[in-house]
């Protein structure tokens, strides 16, 4: 059974893998496979999230099919999934607790080849359920990680209409996080310019806004140990000594809170404080 689909699979995926019928029926009875639902069945430790989907007559996708992946995506509380072709047809998953099942399977019918949607599969979902920027950073996650490329990205979404081509078209694979894509895409719709990961005394700053106003982006993966607390504040004080004005922005600020961010910025800008000489 293919792991990388959280280990719950098909009946029909275990006879086309070799298994026969006998061999089906004695894994069930030593608890080595579980049934899911009519013709699903689940290996002891599969995904949970994949087992909840597929109980639910639908397939992981969207978001949630895309944290599986390892691409970066923002935090849901639901688990996003989309309905299979036979569900499609037959009868309607309703919405339920925390399972949503998003549009694009309403809206055309594609076959789920697993429980697990392909990356491919889940942007398709995403364009549909998600805002854009969501769309950019997850793009921007993979082509970060060299594991598509921008025309392999046009070719799938280019032609599905303005949301995906604006998403498109603000994609930048020097982006190393979902907080990096959201807040540059903030700056980009106010048409404010910046530059990302400029070398300053020999730090690297995530953002620079004009030639002195810098914004990091701070992720609890990157400075949430001791070593990266006492780093920051030494990087902190030198920037501030040799005339840059840092602002940071937490992970949930930027996620969460980020037009309060954005007023900060706009007044520190209208004060030109971006524009004043660095007296290096
Ligand atoms: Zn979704």
């Amino acid at each position: 059974m293919p792991i990388e689909a959280g280990g719950v699979a098909r009946r029909s995926e275990l006879l086309r893998q070799g298994l026969t019928v006998n061999e089906i029926d004695q894994a069930r009875r030593h608890g080595e496979l579980q049934r899911v639902r009519w013709g699903w069945y689940s290996l002891p430790g599969a995904d949970p999230a994949v087992i909840r989907a597929v109980k639910a007559g639908t397939v992981l996708s969207c978001v949630s099919s895309l944290k599986r992946h390892d691409v970066w995506t923002r935090d849901s509380q639901h688990l996003h999934t989309r309905q299979t072709e036979y569900r499609q047809r037959h009868k309607r998953v309703r919405y339920r607790n925390d399972i949503k099942v998003c549009m694009a399977a309403e809206r055309e019918s594609r076959p789920c080849a697993g429980p697990v949607d392909s990356i491919r599969d889940a942007l398709l979902t995403m364009l549909e359920c998600r805002p854009g920027w969501e769309l950019t950073a997850a793009m921007d996650s993979l082509l970060n990680r060299n594991r598509t490329t921008h025309s392999e990205l046009w070719d799938l979404l280019g032609h599905r209409g303005g949301k995906a081509v604006k998403a498109l078209s603000q994609m930048d694979e020097r982006r190393e996080s979902g907080s990096e894509t959201r807040f540059q895409l903030a700056l980009e719709s106010e048409q404010i310019s910046y530059q990302m990961q400029v070398r300053l005394l020999g730090y690297r700053v995530d953002t620079l806004i004009g030639r002195r106003l810098i914004v990091e982006l701070d992720g609890w993966s990157a400075h949430g140990t001791r070593k990266a607390f006492e780093n920051d504040r030494e990087r902190d004080r030198r920037l501030a000594a040799a005339g840059f004005h840092v602002i940071r922005l937490t992970h949930q600020q930027t996620m969460e809170q980020l037009e309060a961010a954005m007023v900060d910025i706009r007044t520190l800008i209208r004060r030109r404080e971006h524009l004043r000489r660095v007296p290096l």
